[in-house]
């Protein structure tokens, strides 16, 4: 009898079970197309402790009970049809692991579907990319408690390990939690690659580098706090050559970028949840306006440039504007998480999402040592606002940065709205009386004053 089954053998399938084929687990593969299998069994899984199913049924009949089945299927309909083979032949107290990309809300709906039947469901998020789920990637496991307490021992096995040798997966909480926090793991992604991006091209445009000379500086910035894997990529990307040209890669490719949704899903669950995620948003409309590359073709020519010269900052000074706005950015996703939290009670806790963030993960970052220990739920900006020689310094810079932007006519959405967010915190008062003001004027709703409790209007039509 096997240990587990992994369905879906796509790259992330196969890789996953390539990495439990590695730490000892006997491994049942299924994948509805019999090529994929077919090929991964002459491929990548030759010689391991890999049997191949060619149907759900006999995928189910060689695993030991209770059995462990975990999905890595495209998120959507396919997820709801595997289930619908799964159930007849699965017995009360078997687990099923959704570790695709799926909606929390489909997990919540999937949870509950299959609580009436006694079999476990699972939503997991996995971060890392293929290498991740190859050598080790961050599992951010949901659902049902028992669950998590039978597949522990393997998702642990499997995971990245910290540098202190912390296994990076944990449980995130009742429902739909692993997807959700699998949700703004991405959103924060999203922001913080646009961050970089906009970097970037301030880097190239505003102070003329060669490419050679940013990824110079994205390698420099890349030490102690403010280390990270995006950092470290983004240096590797920039050096690498173009083969089929004389130029460099990054230069040869179009200039648009989608998403496969997950930024969006942030965004939308940030407004349905009342949570400003301002640098997250930006980043998932930078790429809608990357998109309309056409239009941007057709008005390059015809809209004024900005004719405005400042002082360009040095490299360093954006160097400093980045790491902000990649906290800010940071900080946004763990006030969307803990709004979650606030609403439905699945006991996500911040200290262990940030644990499970350090290694294997596409967002692991140095300074996550430092949020572990210092963040406090009921007061997210502390943890900026806690080395405050350091903040003096970096806003200052990040207002630098956009302020040359803007002058040179250069969009940096993400900096200018994580700059924002920042200064919307230090205003202990926003002009937001005017727009209660013009609320009750035109509408009668009334507003509230700081000196006396009530509802009041104003004598606005004489
Ligand atoms: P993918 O392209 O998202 O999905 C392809 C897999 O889904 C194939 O095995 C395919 O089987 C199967 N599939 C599609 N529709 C199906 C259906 N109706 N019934 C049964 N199987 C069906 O593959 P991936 O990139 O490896 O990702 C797998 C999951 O992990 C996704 O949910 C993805 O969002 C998530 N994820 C991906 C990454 C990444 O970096 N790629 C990272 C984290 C999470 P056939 O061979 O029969 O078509």
């Amino acid at each position: 009898m096997n240990d587990i089954a992994l369905i879906g053998l796509a790259v992330m399938g196969q890789n996953l079970v390539l990495n439990m084929a590695r730490n000892g687990l006997a491994v049942t593969v299924y994948n509805r197309t019999r090529e994929r299998t077919e090929a991964f069994l002459g491929g990548p899984a030759k010689g391991q402790s890999i049997t191949p199913a060619w149907d759900v049924p006999s995928c189910v009949a060689a695993l030991s009970r209770p059995r462990k089945i975990i999905l890595m299927v495209k998120a959507g309909t396919a997820v709801d049809q595997l289930l619908d083979e799964l159930l007849p032949v699965l017995e009360p107290g078997d687990i099923v692991v959704d570790g695709g990309n799926s909606h929390f809300e489909d997990t919540v709906r999937r949870t509950r579907r299959l609580r009436e039947t006694g079999v476990f469901f699972a939503g997991m998020g996995v971060s890392g990319g293929e290498e991740g789920a190859l050598l080790g990637p961050s599992l951010m496991p949901g659902g049902p408690l028992p669950a998590w307490e039978q597949m522990r021992h393997i998702l642990e096995k499997i995971a990245a390990r910290s540098a202190d040798g912390d296994p990076c997966a944990d449980y995130m909480g009742a429902d739909g939690a692993g997807h959700f926090v699998k949700m703004v793991h991405n959103g924060i992604e999203y922001a913080v690659m646009q961050l970089i991006a906009e970097t970037w091209d301030l880097l190239r445009r505003g102070l003329n580098l060669s490419p050679g000379q940013t990824a110079d500086c994205f390698a420099a910035w890349n030490k102690g706090a403010a280390s990270s894997y995006l950092l470290e990529i983004t240096a590797n990307i920039l050096r690498t050559k173009d083969l089929s040209g004389d130029g460099f890669m990054v230069d040869a490719i179009l200039d648009t970028a989608q998403g496969k949704g997950t930024g969006l899903w942030t965004s939308q669950s940030a407004l349905n949840l009342g949570v400003p995620v301002p640098a997250i948003t930006a980043a998932v409309e930078a790429r809608m306006l990357s998109m309309r590359r056409e239009e941007r073709q057709r008005y390059a020519p015809l809209l004024p440039a900005a004719d405005v010269s400042l002082d360009i900052p040095a490299p360093e000074t954006l160097g400093k504007a980045l790491f902000l706005a990649t906290r800010l950015a940071y900080l946004q996703g763990f006030s969307l998480l803990m709004a979650a939290e606030r609403t439905w009670n699945w006991g996500l806790d911040p200290a262990r999402i940030a644990r499970v963030w350090r290694a294997g993960c596409i967002i692991r970052a140095a300074f996550l040592d430092d949020l572990v220990r210092t963040f406090a739920p009921e007061a997210p900006l502390s943890f900026i606002a806690s080395a405050p020689e350091d903040l003096a310094d970096a806003q200052l810079a990040l207002r630098r940065v956009t302020t040359l932007a803007a002058a040179a006519g250069i969009p940096a959405p993400g900096l200018g709205a994580s700059l924002a967010y920042y200064d919307a915190f230090r205003s202990a008062r926003l002009p937001a009386s005017l727009v209660q003001a013009q609320r009750d004027y035109f509408g009668a709703h009334g507003f509230e004053r700081p000196d006396r409790p009530g509802v009041f209007h104003g004598p606005w039509k004489g």
